[in-house]
């Protein structure tokens, strides 16, 4: 099979030899019932971690925020959501079409976050008239952009004395923890649920964790079996999920530096315009004609990215800074020869 250097999604790594024998060594049991020790040990490690009486595992991220948003909402609610946030953008308008529940986007300002003006005027009156506004939910981070430290204090303090309920996407928060050198509690301090991805940079196979109070995960649970989510031996699972959050965690400052690296060596390419990375998605934005060809031309030279005029390039455990490097030589001579 042909080795291409694949900066598509940070999804499409391979679980290690480590993670592997991790896998195949997991204590298993049949999790519906509660049974499988490898699951209960992943889903209490992540809630004590950050800070929550309870976990729970979901085979994809998209479940874990549907349950949430359907474990804190009912039929006529509403969430308030910024418009390109994944839950509003990403999946498939679950929370409309499974829950009932409304989504009302708000736009962001440009470091990703919600303004709190904006946050406050969306916030309907109680009246018949109106969804029920109920839950606020924010992502970090958010298209590789780090919310600012503070900004989640203030945004779910708000959201709290309007009696709203407050989730976060963290599906990348790890990503954010390391760029802000800070511990992942603080960062999901003030919300009342939080779900993370082990299947992005952390290099798991499968697996999205919903932490919250047990109250709350219980609800989800529910929802999770519904929604078709409730698997059995996951201890499979859960074990590649264990060893990404024990040997995966730092290193994503390794993605986040090599993705530095290659916006900077992208940068100054005639036609491109390079934002700087927090983390590890470069955003490229790629003038006509360049727009259209760049990504077919580049997976003729044997590298993947996404998109056509704005160009996504993610960095993950199998992008080596000889790959960035690679990559930018097979930019330049796609922008040189056109
Ligand atoms: C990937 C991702 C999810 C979940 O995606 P799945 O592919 O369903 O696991 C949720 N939120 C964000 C911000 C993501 O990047």
């Amino acid at each position: 099979m042909k080795q291409y250097i694949d900066l598509r999604s940070d999804t499409v790594t391979r679980p290690t030899p480590g993670m592997r024998e991790a896998m195949a060594r997991a204590e298993v049991g049949d999790d519906v019932f509660g049974d499988d020790p490898s699951v209960n040990r992943l889903q209490e490690r992540l809630a004590q971690q950050l800070g929550f009486e309870a976990g729970l595992l979901f085979p994809s991220g998209t479940q874990c925020n549907l349950a949430a948003l359907m474990a804190h909402c009912g039929r006529g609610d509403e969430f308030l959501v910024g418009q390109d946030a994944h839950t509003y953008v990403h999946e498939g308008g679950g929370a409309a079409v499974l829950g009932s529940i409304q989504p009302q986007p708000l736009e962001h300002e440009p470091d990703g976050t919600l303004s709190l003006a904006r946050i406050e005027a969306a916030i309907k009156p109680r009246e018949d008239y109106y969804a029920r506004t109920r839950l606020l939910a924010l992502e970090n981070t958010i298209g590789g952009k780090v919310l600012p430290r503070g900004y989640a204090k203030e945004a779910t303090a708000l959201a709290h004395r309007h009696g709203l309920a407050t989730h976060l996407d963290g599906a990348r928060l790890f990503n954010a923890a390391v760029k802000q050198q800070l511990d992942a509690r603080e960062l999901v301090t003030g919300f009342d649920s939080v779900s993370v991805c082990l299947s992005k940079g952390l290099g798991a196979p499968i697996g999205s964790v919903l932490v919250g109070p047990a109250e709350l995960v219980r609800e989800a649970k529910r929802w999770r079996k519904v929604l078709g989510g409730g698997m059995r031996q996951a201890g499979i699972v859960a074990a590649a999920g264990l060893y990404a959050l024990e040997h995966h965690v730092a290193r994503l400052a390794d993605d986040h530096r090599n993705a530095l690296a290659l916006a900077e060596g992208l940068r100054g390419l005639p036609g491109l315009t390079v934002e700087l990375p927090e983390t590890n998605i470069v955003w490229v934005d790629a003038a006509p004609p360049l727009a259209s060809r760049l990504v077919p031309a580049l997976a003729e030279q044997g590298v993947l990215a996404t998109g056509t005029g704005k160009i996504r390039f993610v960095t993950h455990l199998d992008v080596s800074a000889a790959d960035v490097t690679a990559t930018i030589a097979a930019v330049r001579a796609i922008v040189e020869s056109s």
